[in-house]
């Protein structure tokens, strides 16, 4: 039996990438946990940062909360990005979990049910999630923090950056008394005046460099690796999988590796997709099956039992992404739930 794809992450690169930012950015590191570490497992990421220091962690929904508080018990602070709506109070402080709020309407409803410790979320900007800075409150009780979110923090030539922190700046003056955090991954790479006293690095603690490209104070975490299963010759004329995707101009030597969309392959790698393979850079040939891909082994001592990896230490994920057309967080978040996560170091 072939061994199925796997996802290996690495938690001492993890560690590393943790106080890297941390050192970058001159503050603490809140790590963002949201969409299951991006994929990579929420428990064991977490558990593995807490025991580097980390106290305090965001995530996406409120179901997400809950299952962090489970997995780390009542010590760490738990952020939910989503804010609170009319159902989730009692959730919210059943799992003892810190809302981040993102309107006035919530603002209400949070102190009207004596909420407790929680977060303003302040939109400096990107017109995504928060409160307008004119209509920023007075500083209430329980609110521990203000943060902001960068619309274009992986281009450090975007004029907006400035403006942002300097909105953000301006407006958390009115809460002296409050953790101020701004800076997700890009943010942390912009420089310390951004660091305020709090990061919110996700990507690049996974090994996404900041630009969308990689970056060599960054460790790579996440490694996606398969097995090939068949390895064929294709004579000169003939094509490869669905839509005859790809044509043989000349004979090829064809590995088919056992790992496919259903597992979280983009489709879209066609028609420029590669892999790393007998420790060279192999192009994907032909449409991505839902199990399986075929890959240009032409000239190289490939059998069956043969790992290729598709992003990882080999094959730089951000390099992946932009050769489908998209970033290392869509990457990370597609891998399939078929897959298991293996954890090392
Ligand atoms: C996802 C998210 C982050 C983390 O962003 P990265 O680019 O992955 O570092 C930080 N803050 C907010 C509000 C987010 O939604």
């Amino acid at each position: 039996m072939p061994s199925p794809a796997k996802l290996i992450v690495d938690l001492s690169a993890l560690t590393a990438n943790f106080h890297t930012l941390e050192r970058m950015g001159g503050a603490p590191v809140h790590p963002v946990v949201k969409a299951d570490a991006y994929g990579l497992g929420a428990a064991a990421v977490a558990r593995k940062l807490m025991m580097e220091g980390a106290d305090t962690f965001f995530v996406a929904r409120l179901a997400e909360g809950e299952a962090l508080r489970q997995t780390l018990g009542s010590r760490p602070n738990i952020y939910v990005m989503d804010g609170c709506g009319p159902l989730d109070i009692l959730r919210l402080q059943a799992a003892r979990l810190r809302p981040v709020l993102n309107t006035p309407e919530q603002i209400r409803r949070w102190l009207g049910s004596d909420g407790g410790s929680c977060a303003l979320h302040i939109d400096t900007g990107m017109n995504r999630l928060g409160i307008r800075p004119e209509d920023a409150p007075e500083p209430f009780a329980g609110l521990d923090m203000v943060m902001s979110h960068l619309a274009c923090a992986d281009d450090p030539s975007d004029a907006m950056n400035a403006a942002q922190r300097a909105a953000f700046e301006l407006v958390s003056r009115r809460y002296p008394e409050t953790v101020r955090s701004f800076a997700n991954s890009g943010g942390v790479f912009l420089g310390p005046d951004y660091g305020f006293d709090a990061l919110r690095p996700g990507i690049s603690l996974y090994g996404g460099g900041p630009e969308g490209r990689t970056d060599s104070r960054l460790k790579a975490v996440a490694a996606f690796r398969a097995e090939v299963i068949q390895v064929r010759d294709v004579p000169e004329g003939e094509t490869v999988g669905y839509a005859r995707g790809y044509s043989a101009s000349q004979p090829r030597k064809v590995a088919i590796a056992a790992v496919g969309y259903a597992d979280g392959v983009l489709r879209s790698n066609y028609p420029d997709g590669k892999v790393w393979v007998a420790d060279e850079l192999r192009p994907i040939l032909g449409r991505v099956s839902m199990d399986l891909l075929a890959v240009d082994v032409t000239d190289l001592a490939v059998a069956a039992g043969e790992p290729i990896e598709l992003f990882g230490p080999h094959r730089a994920i951000d390099d992946a992404a932009s050769d489908c057309g998209t970033i290392a967080y869509e990457l990370l978040t597609s891998v399939n739930p078929r897959v298991p996560r293996v954890y090392v170091g």
